[in-house]
């Protein structure tokens, strides 16, 4: 990986924050966007911007192809079956909430479990907590061991007949760990459950092969893999999507309407009312075609070199507490004892380094790991290990000011 070539498509990078040259490790939050993306999303605009699916002229025909060939991008991206399996959303959380909504409030009784685990960001908290309420379903967690994964047998003993929605993020947004979701899924359908999968933080960052994982539905976001913000995707596979009622309803998504009643188009228009984020699918798309173009397991290793210089030199410096496993994805989670992560992450910036701090929308696993916010770090692959040394540097700074 040529990372000065990589950081030249990323104009953004180069800039001064505070007087210093700005190191961006908030990769989790959201990523930066290369000028390809960037470039495919204004050519749109002002080249062919017209609505999809509508008109028959030249640039309404224009626009529908390059929606319609990023929807097929994804899908290869993801290896799914059929793109009638990939819903466009506009996000990691709305593609959540279809599920909660549109699959579990319609299937989900009394005495029925859902299970999730403490590391699961609120998207895939709040729906289900929700849901249980209305349905009167009971909202379980996996066990998590003291360092921050979760364990088979546990999770085995967690499941039951009575498990109808099994629901777990892939990569945690705040430890890293990286949980074994084929695992889980094979347990879940042994026991009759679905199995959703939150891939928010592990689609920007290793390949992922939708089937191969037996997920029944599978999500994540354009943003943090280099598209725009606005678009995400909710794959499910196609027998659980056509069985689901749309929760939305109007233009785009019907067949025929008459005055009483309507029927629906087909997947995946079904799920997709309404005027989309045209530009974003589109932008979404290209942001693929960079990622290919670099290759996922090449970023996977690469990401993972870096997080482990990360990790060595963060556990050097006494007084700084890590949290989550030693084998991790992509991101540090910290706190230098006795200093506010806030004053923290404020003493970065002085220095040109954007992290993040807070409960990073995990608050019951703030809980469990006792305290109530951390530093994040997080990487993406076009981080050097300069940067990791310079927030190490800053970290040390940081220590000995406040100290
Ligand atoms: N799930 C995880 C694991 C996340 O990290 C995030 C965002 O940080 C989300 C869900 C929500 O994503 P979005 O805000 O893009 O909908």
């Amino acid at each position: 990986m040529d990372i000065q070539t990589i950081r030249k498509d990323f104009p953004i990078l180069n800039q001064q924050v505070n007087g210093h040259q700005l190191v961006y490790l908030d990769n989790a939050a959201t990523s930066q966007k290369p000028t390809s993306v960037i470039q495919t999303m204004v050519d749109y605009y002002e080249r062919y911007n017209s609505n999809v699916h509508r008109g028959v002229h030249t640039l309404g025909t224009l626009a529908t192809d390059r929606y319609e060939e990023a929807r097929e991008k994804i899908r290869r991206f993801i290896h799914a079956k059929s793109d009638k399996e990939i819903i466009y959303t506009t996000g990691t959380t709305q593609s959540l909430n279809l599920i909660a909504y549109g699959y579990g409030l319609a299937r989900l009784g009394k005495g029925d479990e859902i299970v999730i685990s403490p590391m699961e960001h609120h998207a895939n908290l709040i729906p289900w907590q929700q849901v249980a309420q209305k349905t009167g379903a009971v909202l379980r967690y996996f066990p998590m061991e003291e360092d921050g994964t979760l364990a088979l047998e546990k999770v085995r003993e967690t499941i039951s007949n009575k498990t109808k929605i099994v629901s777990v993020t892939e990569v945690s947004n705040v430890l890293g760990t990286v949980n074994p979701v084929k695992e889980i899924a094979k347990i879940a359908h042994e026991c009759g459950a679905i199995m959703v999968v939150d891939g928010a933080q592990s689609t920007p960052h290793m390949a992922v092969d939708v089937q191969a994982l037996d997920a029944d539905f599978f999500v994540f976001s354009g943003h943090k893999m280099l598209g725009p913000t606005g678009i995400g995707i909710l794959y499910g596979k196609q027998e659980l999507l056509e069985a689901m009622e749309p929760i939305e309803t109007g233009g785009e998504m019907i067949d025929e309407v008459g005055f009483q009643s309507a029927t629906w188009a087909e997947l995946p228009w079904k799920l997709e009312a309404g005027t989309p984020h045209i530009a974003g699918a589109i932008g979404l798309g290209a942001a693929i075609d960079y990622l290919q173009q670099i290759g996922m397991d090449q970023i996977q290793s690469y990401e993972e070199s870096l997080t482990n210089t990360a990790y060595e030199l963060l556990s050097q410096i006494d007084g700084v507490t890590l949290y989550g496993p030693g084998k991790r994805s992509g991101l540090v989670s910290f706190n230098i004892n006795g200093v506010h992560p806030h004053d923290v992450s404020t003493a970065l910036d002085s220095e040109g380094i954007a992290v993040r701090a807070g409960h990073h929308c995990a608050q019951p696993l703030m809980s469990c790991l006792k305290c109530e916010s951390t530093v994040r770090a997080s990487f993406y692959f076009y981080n050097s290990e300069d940067e990791i040394e310079a927030l190490a540097k800053g970290i040390k700074e940081t220590k000995e000011f406040f100290g």
